[in-house]
């Protein structure tokens, strides 16, 4: 049986939107029809059900921690992100139903909030039943960490079993961030060719370029706090990313996370890597964290792929990414369906699911979310979100 939807816009993300426009689906949520208002009048369909308000596919968050949700609340904002990652390590223990509690909650969330696929940092197997019984489809990044170059042979040992008892999810194995993973490390990682897809934070604090080319900063407080002796460690003269990308695997789709102190010039060596590169912004995390927005300006040259995320609980209010899109909409003025794409078909790209994900396109099953209290075609603060299928 078909069901008929129709709202005052419908968004298919792939194609122009449809003001009053129809679609239709069956039982399952398969796109059938995309119907433009005057051919809907023309055939007189029955039974359609109007919705006021926007109509867009199931949104995506490229970036979440759902084994960190037990900290919400938790971390006190605005200490940059040595100060972060401190806290996290001080606070993150904690008893396993509670932390098995917060993430079922947490993954409820993201389902009412219209998100309908996620890309999930785990270093530990915990949020594993979680994403089982989830209505989400859930990539896992299993996080590897180690700057000690002797230690890498027996963390990537370590990650792979990890790996392995994830199945039958799909897991792969990441690097956390370039401050945390020695050269071997990478190397190894590169060497496991087992993904389509990777992802690594990368400069999300100027700190992080400042210890790369100078090895000066707060990170060398971190590396004290840990009881990690550096002496190994040299200046490398060169930014973060410039350092570490070509240390990522060729041929995989490559997420870089936060990119708050990315510049031109960053951008420039990495669209000249020759690396299928994609950008997830996490907006109110950077504010959570660093009270910092990346130049947003340098994201919306053409070509490049930008998607969204949440980053944890530990760093953000709420698991949403209508939210993340309002505060990109009143900080930078970026229009509604560029971030719609962010939003939705750039993060099923990355994760390999546009299959099914990230548009209205006939034979699609992507979800579908209204988005109310939108005032001439943009977010407004009042502006929510509920799901329809
Ligand atoms: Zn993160």
């Amino acid at each position: 049986m078909s069901i008929y939807l129709s709202a005052s816009l419908v968004c298919p993300v792939s194609s122009p939107p449809l003001e009053n426009g129809v679609i239709s689906v069956d039982d399952d949520g398969r796109i059938l029809e995309l119907i433009p208002a005057c051919m809907a009048k023309e055939r007189n369909l029955e039974d359609v059900r109007f919705l006021d308000g926007v109509l867009v596919p199931g949104l995506v968050n490229t970036h979440v921690h759902l084994e960190l949700s037990h900290l919400k609340g938790k971390v006190e904002e605005g200490t940059g992100l040595p100060g972060f990652v401190r806290q996290i390590i001080e606070q993150r223990a904690a008893d396993d139903n509670e932390i098995s509690e917060a993430m079922k909650l947490a993954d409820a969330e993201q389902y009412r909030n219209g998100i309908v696929a996620a890309g999930d940092i785990s270093n530990q197997l915990i949020s594993r039943s979680v994403k089982m019984d989830s209505a989400i489809y859930y990539q896992t990044f299993v996080e590897t960490m180690g700057f000690n170059p002797a230690m890498a042979d027996e963390i990537i040992a370590r990650v792979r079993k990890l790996k392995q008892d994830f199945l039958p999810l799909t897991a792969a194995i990441a690097p956390h961030a370039p401050y945390s993973v020695s050269r071997p490390l990478f190397d190894l990682i590169r060497a496991e060719g087992n993904t389509t897809c990777i992802t690594i934070h990368n400069q999300e604090t100027a700190e992080e370029n400042q210890f790369f080319q100078r090895k000066e900063g707060h990170f060398l407080d971190l590396y004290k706090f840990l009881g990690l002796d550096i002496s190994f460690f040299q200046a490398q003269q060169l930014t973060s990313l410039q350092y570490f990308l070509p240390l990522m695997p060729d041929d995989v789709r490559i997420l870089l996370v936060h990119n708050t102190f990315t510049s031109a010039q960053d951008i420039k060596f990495a669209v000249e890597s020759g690396k299928d590169i994609y950008w997830c912004l996490c907006p109110n995390a950077n504010l959570y964290i660093e009270k910092r927005l990346p130049n947003l300006k340098l994201f919306r040259q053409e070509g490049l792929k930008v998607t969204l995320g949440t980053d944890s609980l530990s760093s953000n209010h709420q698991l949403s990414i209508l939210e993340e899109m309002k505060t990109l909409h009143f900080q930078a003025a970026i229009p509604f369906d560029e971030l719609l794409r962010w939003a939705t078909l750039n993060g099923a790209k990355f994760l390999g699911f546009d299959q099914q994900l990230g548009s209205f396109e006939i034979g699609k099953k992507p979800g579908i979310n209204l988005i109310t209290d939108m005032k001439e075609g943009t977010l407004q603060p009042e502006t929510a979100i509920q799901r329809i299928l």
